[in-house]
C-alpha cells in the first residue's frame, strides 16, 4: 500500500486584503506562512509501519501530481487550509482515490470536510492509526474514527526532517509537543474542544530524549501550558528545563500574559537557553486593562515584560483586536503599549471565530458570523460582525497596526531574533526606511 500525506496550502497571510503589506519583504510568518508545518503528518509518518510506502507532499512547497499512483491520501490541516484541502479532497476522489482527513478543523467541524474526503479521524491518531490502515488495505475505510484521546505512553517521537524546512522555511525552529489539553476558557481556542480539559503532559524521559536529539538546535514548544502558574506544572517545567540544560537549544516558547512570572522560573527558563517567549494579548484581564489604557494595568504588564526582557529573553508580543470591548482607541493603545513596554517584535491579528470554539457559537447565536470561506479565517480578516467597531476599521486598523509599529522600530533588533536568510532582513529594512523617510517628510 502507498499513502501520500498532504500538508495543504495556506492561503498567504495577507495577500488578499493588503497587497500594499504583501509587497514588503518577507518577514518570518509575519506576512508570508513562513511557519514550518505542524506535527499532525510527522506523528502520522512515525505511526506508519515500515512496510508501508508514503509519500509526503507540503503544498506551500511543492505541486501535487493528481495522476500519483496512491491508494490513500492522508490530508490533515488547520481552518485557513481548509479550502486547498478540499480542493485537493475532491480531486483525487474524482479518481477514485480514498481519501482521508484529520487536523484541527476536520477535528472541530467534521461533518463539512466529511464532503470532501471518504474517511474524517477525529482528534488523535495514535489509538486509531492502525485500523485505518488496515480498513484501507482492505477497502473498508469507515466513515468516521475517534474521538479517542490517546494515554501519553501511546504517543511517539514525530519523525522529524520529512519536510524541507531548512532549505524552504525562514525559521527553522523544531516543534515540540509536551502536553495535550487544557482546563482553560479562552473563547477562541480549540484546544480543549480537541485535547480535552485535563492536561495530560508528556513521559518526562521520552521529552529528554526527543529534545536531546535536537542537541544545539533551536525548538518551539507549542503549547503554553508549561508557563502555568500552577504548582505541578511548574515543577514538570523546572525537572524538563534541568535537564535539558546539556544540550544547550535555543528555546522558544508560547504563552498567554497570566503566567508563571516568579523571578527564580524566569531565570530557570533562561537559564536552559529561552531566548523568546511568544506572548498572545487579547482576551485575559491584563490585555483589557492595557487595551483600555488602564495606567496601573499597563505598569503591570510592563514589569512583567521588563522581568522577562531583564533576563535575556525577548517578548514576541502578538495582539488580537475584535474583541466586543475593543473600540477605535484601541489601535493607539496597543501602540502606545508597545513603547512603554519596550516590545520590538510584535505582529497583530484579528480575533477569529474558529468553527465550534466557544466564541463560534457565541457569534452564530447572535447572528454575527459573515461568512465561511475558511481560507480567510487567518487572523488577518474580518469575518464577523464586531460589536463597538464597524467591520471596516477594524480591517483598517489592523493594517495600521502593522504599518505603524514596523515603521517605528529599530528592524535589526526586531528581526533578529528569526534565523532569517539576511536578504529578508536587509531588503526589509530598506523598505522599512524608506517608508519611514516618506512618513516623516
Ligand atoms: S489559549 Fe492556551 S490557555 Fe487558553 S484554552 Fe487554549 S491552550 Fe488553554
Amino acid at each position: 500500500m502507498k499513502i501520500l500525506f498532504v500538508y495543504p496550502k495556506f492561503e498567504r497571510y495577507l495577500k488578499k486584503v493588503y497587497a500594499e503589506l504583501f509587497n514588503f519583504p518577507r518577514i518570518a510568518s509575519l506576512w508570508e506562512y513562513r511557519m514550518p508545518p505542524a506535527l499532525g503528518i510527522q506523528i502520522l509518518i512515525a505511526l506508519t509501519p515500515p512496510d508501508i510506502e508514503w509519500k509526503i507532499i507540503d503544498e506551500n512547497l511543492e505541486e501535487i501530481d493528481y495522476n500519483e499512483d496512491v491508494d490513500l491520501v492522508a490530508i490533515s490541516f488547520f481552518t485557513p487550509q481548509a479550502e486547498s484541502a478540499y480542493r485537493i479532497g475532491d480531486k483525487f476522489k474524482e479518481r477514485k482515490v480514498k481519501v482521508i482527513m484529520g487536523g484541527m478543523h476536520p477535528s472541530m467541524i467534521p461533518e463539512d470536510a466529511a464532503l470532501h474526503c471518504d474517511s474524517i479521524c477525529i482528534g488523535e491518531a495514535e489509538i486509531v492509526w492502525k485500523d485505518i490502515l488496515d480498513d484501507a488495505r482492505n477497502n473498508s475505510l469507515k466513515k468516521i474514527y475517534g474521538p479517542v484521546l490517546a494515554p501519553p505512553s501511546n504517543w511517539v517521537k514525530p519523525a522529524r526532517n520529512v519536510y524541507k524546512i531548512k532549505e524552504n522555511y525562514d525559521w527553522h525552529a523544531s516543534l515540540v509537543q509536551v502536553a495535550r489539553g487544557c482546563p482553560r476558557d479562552c473563547p477562541y481556542c480549540n484546544i480543549p474542544g480537541i485535547y480535552g480539559r485535563n492536561i495530560r503532559l508528556k513521559n518526562m524521559d521520552s521529552l529528554v530524549e526527543e529534545i536531546s536529539e535536537l542537541s544545539g538546535e533551536e525548538f518551539y514548544i507549542i503549547e503554553d501550558i508549561i508557563m502555568f502558574n500552577s504548582k505541578s506544572i511548574a515543577e514538570y517545567t523546572k525537572e524538563l528545563f534541568t535537564k535539558i540544560l546539556p544540550y544547550k537549544n535555543k528555546i522558544f516558547l508560547t504563552s498567554s500574559l497570566i503566567f508563571n512570572a516568579k523571578p527564580d522560573f524566569l531565570q530557570l527558563l533562561a537559564g536552559a537557553g529561552t531566548k523568546s517567549i511568544y506572548v498572545t494579548f487579547g482576551f485575559d484581564p491584563i490585555s483589557r486593562g492595557i487595551y483600555k489604557n488602564d495606567r496601573k494595568v499597563i505598569e503591570y504588564g510592563k514589569n512583567i515584560i521588563d522581568r522577562i526582557q531583564n533576563e535575556g529573553i525577548r517578548l514576541y508580543a502578538a495582539f488580537g483586536i475584535g474583541f466586543d470591548e475593543d473600540d477605535e482607541s484601541v489601535f493607539d493603545a496597543i501602540l502606545d503599549f508597545c513603547k512603554k513596554a519596550h516590545i520590538v517584535t510584535s505582529e497583530f491579528f484579528i480575533v477569529t471565530p474558529f468553527p465550534n470554539t466557544p466564541l463560534w457559537y457565541t457569534l452564530k447565536n447572535e447572528n454575527r458570523i459573515i461568512h465561511t470561506r475558511w481560507n480567510e479565517y487567518n487572523c488577518s480578516n474580518v469575518v464577523f460582525k464586531p460589536r463597538r467597531i464597524t467591520e471596516d476599521k477594524l480591517q483598517s486598523g489592523f493594517l495600521y497596526l502593522w504599518k505603524e509599529f514596523y515603521t517605528e522600530i529599530d528592524h535589526v533588533e526586531s528581526l533578529s531574533c528569526f534565523a532569517q536568510k539576511q536578504d529578508n532582513i536587509e531588503k526589509t529594512i530598506e523598505y522599512m526606511q524608506k517608508t519611514k523617510k516618506e512618513k516623516t517628510k
